[in-house]
């Protein structure tokens, strides 16, 4: 939203999405593998979220290094790269007020360890590279993530 929040929809645009954003969230391989994909994706039911687009898919080696592009130097990006190819995921578009903030609330901080329970990653993931979920971190990354997964003609 650009300069226009508070306008109460004078200058046009739609008041019933002020604050709605998107974020692309993806239940990474570990999720499936320990059959706790239905309990994740309620979590998000469950906080209003609404889902927008989902898939079953496999990631491969150059999606992955796109999608973490910013990782590409960092010492974990290897192992993170054997990690998110090595399965099915879920790949989604959620939607809902204050989205970036709230999933990533829900999901619980990186390091699954550190986690509380009733998080996603408190709950389901292991440790700071194997930890369940992916939730973009800003309105900027949710738009090029969500391009980058849904985009093309069999989408
Ligand atoms: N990761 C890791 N070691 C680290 C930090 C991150 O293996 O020290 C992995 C982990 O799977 C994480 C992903 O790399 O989810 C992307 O890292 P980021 O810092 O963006 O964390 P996120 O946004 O997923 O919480
Ligand atoms: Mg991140």
């Amino acid at each position: 939203m650009s300069g226009c929040e508070n306008c109460s929809g004078s200058c046009g645009h739609n008041i019933n999405n002020v604050g709605i954003e998107r974020s692309l969230i993806i239940i990474k391989p570990d999720g499936l593998q320990a059959r706790v994909a239905g309990k994740i994706i309620s979590k998000f039911e469950d906080a209003g979220f609404t889902i927008e687009n989902m898939k079953l898919t496999k990631i491969d080696e150059e999606l992955a290094s796109a999608h973490y592009k910013d990782h590409i130097k960092k010492d974990f990006f290897g192992p993170l790269l054997r990690y998110i190819t090595s399965g099915p995921v879920i790949i989604m578009v959620i939607s809902g007020e204050d989205t970036i903030n709230r999933a990533r609330n829900l999901m619980g901080p990186t390091d699954s360890r550190k986690a509380p329970k009733g998080t996603i990653r408190g709950d389901f993931g292991k440790d700071i590279t194997i930890n369940v979920i992916h939730g973009s971190d800003s309105t900027e990354s949710a738009k090029r993530e969500i391009g980058l997964f849904f985009s093309g003609p069999d989408q």
